[in-house]
């Protein structure tokens, strides 16, 4: 064998056994996992790599103290001029966040402090755990506010002035200047169709049947329990609950004393209309929360 075929052999098979080893210590690399001190997604622990870009978070915070305290003036204002009782509640949208609203827990408004106020969700969930326990009735604030986005502050109340015209159907109209806020028609909430039930609405399906009830309107009373207003602010669906009551006492004395061919003087909806704009309830609210002060 002459040398000339020796190289020329060699230059055929080095480069076929180089390119074996070569392709399978690739193969080898790819299906081997890293060894410590890498990272799989490549890079090492002295390098890594620049992380994903990850989603920001909601910011989660606690409402506004401000608001809370306004909400706890209103429930003592509420209670301190027997609108309220022991049973009635108000609520207030959050507003930091359209889709929460803020609610005591379950004890007399007379007795509500910051700590009892509780961040609500739409289906009336606590948007944080808390061992708070809240008004059985909470899905009526949900549910109202799920649909009326207009609305930032609702009462449910059990003013006995208001029961008869829920049990007679008898018109709660308005003929008072201070409740010229009343619609025309007050709807009624039947809640019979549900049942024979407590007449509580604990459920978010009750609540939403008494949201459908009230539709655009700022009331709507409830058979044999109540009623519920909403307003834009608290000050407001405040004053539209203390007048909703002055109306309603004030129209059951009037209906009584017109006999003998009498007839009740309502209000036209032209009166009605006007007499609703108001001061938005701020001088009301002035001697109320001026009552309030040494508490
Ligand atoms: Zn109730």
């Amino acid at each position: 064998m002459s040398h000339r075929f020796l190289w020329i052999a060699g230059a055929v098979v080095l480069p076929a056994a180089l390119f074996s080893f070569v392709h399978r210590s690739t193969a080898q690399t790819l299906q081997t996992p890293p060894p410590p001190g890498t990272l799989a997604t490549g890079g090492n622990l002295r390098n890594p790599p620049a992380p994903k870009a990850e989603p920001k978070p909601e910011p989660v915070g606690l409402p506004n103290p401000a608001q809370i305290a306004e909400l706890v003036l209103a429930n003592h204002i509420l209670a301190t001029e027997d609108v309220l009782g022991a049973y009635g509640h108000i609520s207030v949208r959050d507003e930091r966040n359209p889709d929460h609203y803020l609610l005591s827990q379950h004890i007399p408004p007379e007795l509500v402090t910051a700590a009892d106020i509780v961040e609500y969700d739409m289906e009336s969930n606590p948007a944080r755990e808390t061992k708070l326990v809240g008004y059985s009735e909470r899905f009526i604030h949900g549910q109202i506010y799920k649909v009326r986005p207009d609305v930032k502050a609702i009462i449910h109340f059990h003013a006995p002035e208001l029961l008869p015209f829920g049990a007679t159907g008898v018109p709660l109209r308005p003929m008072t200047h201070m409740a010229g806020f009343l619609p025309a028609v007050v709807p009624i909430f039947e809640i019979r169709k549900f049942g024979f039930k407590d007449m509580l609405v604990k459920d978010n399906d009750m609540g939403q049947a008494l949201a459908k009830t009230l539709g655009d309107k700022p009331t709507a009373l409830m058979r044999g329990h109540g009623a519920v207003v909403v307003a834009d602010s608290v000050k407001v669906v405040a004053g539209r609950a203390y007048y909703m009551m002055i109306n309603a006492k004030v129209q059951m004395q009037a209906m009584a004393m017109a006999t003998g061919g009498r007839k009740v003087m309502y209000f036209t909806p032209e009166e009605a209309a006007t007499s609703s704009k108001q001061d938005g309830y701020e001088r009301a609210w002035m001697l109320w929360s001026a009552k309030q002060k040494g508490r």
